[in-house]
C-alpha cells in the first residue's frame, strides 16, 4: 500500500489565476495525449477513475488536482478532505500534440501550461509520461525546455513498454537517458533527471516510479510529529524502499516467458 492511494479529486483548474493557493509541493504529469498518463495516474494510485482515462485524447484541457494526506482513504468514501493536513498535490496537466484541438484552444493551452511550468513556485518535479515507442517527441522536448531553467527534478516514465521487446525497451531507456543526460545547468553540471520503463498492463515498474515519485514529493520522510511520537530513527522498511537492483527489462522479459 502506497501513500499515493490516498488521492483524492481536488480541484479542476482552467485560468493560472485559479491555480489552489495551497504552498505543499506540487508533482505534476505530463504527456502527449494517449501516452499512457491517465492509465499510469490510475495505478499508482490505485483507483479507476481518478484521472480521465479515454479513448477520445485531448478531452481533458484542464488541470486536475489530487490531495495527498487530507484524507486517508482515496476517493471512494464521503468523508471530507481536510485541507490542512493535505501533504502534496499530483496535478494531472493536459496532454498536448492532439491534432485537432486547434486555433485559441490551443493557444490557451499552450500558455495555460507553459506558464504552470515555467512559474509555478510549488512545482517540486515533473514526470514526463511518454509512449516507449517513441520518446521525446518535439512537444515532450518542448515540456522540458520549458521546465529546465527551474533546475527541478524530471522522471520520465516510459509507458506501454510491453509492446516493446526487450531489446527495443532496453533502446528505448538508453536513448531517453541520453537525451536527459544532454540538459546540464551553465556550470556544465548534469540536471538531475531521470527514467524508467513502465507498462501499466504488466504492472512492471510500478514500484521503481511509486518510491520515486514520493521521493520527488518528500513524502517517503515521515512527518515530524509522527518521528517524535515513534522516539525513534525512522528507518525505511524494506518493503517501501526502491530496490536499485530492480530491472523493468527483466520484468518484462519474465512476463513474456510466463505462461
Ligand atoms: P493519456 O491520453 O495519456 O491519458 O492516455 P491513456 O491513459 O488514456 O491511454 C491511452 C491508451 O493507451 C488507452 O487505450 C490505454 O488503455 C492504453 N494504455 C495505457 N497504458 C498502457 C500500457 O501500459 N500498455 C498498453 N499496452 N496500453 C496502455
Amino acid at each position: 500500500m502506497s501513500i499515493l492511494w490516498q488521492a483524492r479529486f481536488y480541484t479542476t483548474v482552467n485560468h493560472l489565476r485559479n491555480l489552489p493557493d495551497l504552498t505543499v509541493p506540487e508533482l505534476a504529469f505530463a504527456g502527449r495525449s494517449n501516452a499512457g498518463k491517465s492509465t499510469a495516474i490510475n495505478i499508482l494510485c490505485n483507483q479507476k477513475k481518478l484521472a480521465f482515462a479515454s479513448k477520445t485524447p485531448g478531452r481533458t484541457q484542464h488541470i486536475n488536482y489530487f490531495s495527498i494526506g487530507g484524507a486517508h482513504v482515496g476517493q471512494h468514501r464521503k468523508d471530507p478532505t481536510i485541507v490542512e493536513e493535505i501533504r502534496a498535490l499530483l496535478v494531472d496537466l493536459p496532454g498536448y500534440g492532439y491534432a485537432e484541438v486547434a486555433g485559441s484552444a490551443k493557444n490557451h493551452w499552450n500558455e495555460l501550461l507553459g506558464s504552470y511550468v515555467r512559474n509555478r513556485d510549488q512545482l517540486s518535479a515533473l514526470v514526463l509520461i511518454m509512449d516507449a515507442r517513441r520518446p521525446f517527441t518535439d512537444l515532450d522536448k518542448q515540456m522540458l525546455e520549458w521546465f529546465a531553467p527551474t533546475g527541478r527534478p524530471v522522471h520520465c516514465i516510459l509507458a506501454k513498454a510491453d509492446k516493446l521487446n526487450r531489446n527495443d525497451a532496453t533502446n528505448a531507456l538508453r536513448l531517453t537517458r541520453s537525451v536527459l543526460a544532454s540538459y546540464v545547468d551553465q556550470d556544465g553540471k548534469p540536471f538531475p533527471y531521470t527514467a524508467q520503463l513502465f507498462s501499466a498492463l504488466k504492472r512492471t515498474g510500478l514500484e521503481e516510479a511509486d518510491a520515486k515519485i514520493q521521493q520527488l514529493l518528500g513524502l517517503d520522510v515521515l512527518p515530524a510529529d509522527v518521528l517524535s511520537e515513534l522516539q525513534v530513527d525512522y528507518q525505511p522498511d524494506a518493503d517501501d524502499a526502491f530496490d536499485p537492483a530492480y530491472d523493468a527489462d527483466t520484468d518484462i522479459a519474465a512476463d513474456r516467458s510466463a505462461p
